[in-house]
């Protein structure tokens, strides 16, 4: 998935340690093999390349899930949650690359090969089958996938008689007891690089999960403006309001998928949209010159007072 897992976990002898670890880690790497987009012969890529061919593809259990979760996601969030934005992030890398803005046709033709309908997915006895409608489609999984490894991770933690761990993974994390004499993990959040940004907090969570999205350290600067990596599905390029959200809720799968969807959003429909789905969310833009916060009731820490936010 191009992006590092960290572990840490308490265990009663080394060997159980080593042993769960391990565990966690081969079921993360068997997950990167299936649902990372930057592996030519995941079950995802594969998937991709048989677009506009009009064949229906059996899923296998794990993608079946993401790709089923990805599609309510997109329902509800009238799309602005869409993992077809493949073409639309691969115009983004090479803008990012080449500090030039892709053309508008290059632009229209990735927002012709992108929308979440173009995704069909049927069940077909017990398991389920997709068809991707046109030809040149790709799927990226990149706001949705990691947080499911963490999920599966944390599971195989468990049965292995872990309780006591947090692992994280590009900055999405599932917590589950705290450490011994500890309420819970302490979690930096709220790390917005302006300098009129809000207070940063600590967090103390446990048996939760909690994901980012924002532009800090995966963005295009070109002509004085940044592109996020998250893109408006339909503008079809990145993100310009410099946002950073934070999700709350147990399962790491939605928390990643919220944050970006949010990100989408934004803080009109955002909050809502993160409480359907049982979130806490709290949003940090300074989409011109002042910084506006947001955040749900049952976000942990209170908003700082600033002078000239509006709110
Ligand atoms: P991060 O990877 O920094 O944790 P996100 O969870 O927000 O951030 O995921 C961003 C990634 O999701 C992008 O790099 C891209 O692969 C994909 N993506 C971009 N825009 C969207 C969108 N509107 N809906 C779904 N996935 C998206
Ligand atoms: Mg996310």
């Amino acid at each position: 998935m191009g992006l590092p897992f960290r572990l840490v976990l308490y265990a009663t002898t080394p060997a159980l340690a080593t042993n769960a670890a391990e565990a966690a880690w081969s079921r993360i790497s068997e997950l990167n093999g299936i649902l990372s987009d930057y592996e030519p012969e995941s079950e995802l890529s594969r998937l991709s390349r048989t677009s506009g061919s009009g064949t229906w593809v059996p899923l296998g259990h794990d993608l079946s899930r993401v790709l089923i979760a990805a599609n309510t996601l997109s329902r509800d969030s009238n799309g602005a949650f869409d993992v077809t934005v493949g073409p639309e992030v691969a115009l983004w890398k090479r803008a990012r690359r080449q500090r030039e803005l892709p053309s508008k046709t290059a632009i229209n033709e990735a927002r012709r090969l992108s929308g979440w309908t173009l995704v069909e997915l049927r069940q077909n006895g017990g398991s389920h089958e997709a068809l991707l409608v046109k030809s040149g489609m790709r799927l990226d999984l990149g706001a949705i996938a990691k947080g499911y490894a963490l999920d599966e991770a944390a599971l195989v933690l468990r049965q292995q008689g872990i309780q006591r761990f947090l692992l994280s993974g590009g900055g999405d994390m599932v917590m589950g007891d705290p450490p011994p004499g500890q309420i819970g993990w302490r979690i930096e959040a709220g790390v917005f690089d302006t300098p009129e940004a809000p207070t940063r907090r600590f967090l103390h969570l446990a048996k939760t999960a909690l994901a980012t999205s924002g532009d800090s350290f995966q963005r295009a600067e070109i002509g004085g403006i940044r592109y996020s990596h998250i893109v408006d599905p339909r503008k079809g390029i990145g993100m310009t309001d410099h946002s950073l959200v934070t999700v709350i809720c147990p399962s790491a799968m939605l928390a990643d998928a919220l944050s970006t969807a949010v990100s989408v959003l934004g803080p009109t429909d955002g909050p809502d949209f993160a409480a359907h789905h049982g979130a806490e969310v709290w949003i940090i833009r300074k989409p011109a010159s002042t910084v506006e916060e947001t955040q749900s009731a049952g976000f942990p820490g209170e908003p700082t007072p600033f002078p000239n936010q509006r709110r």
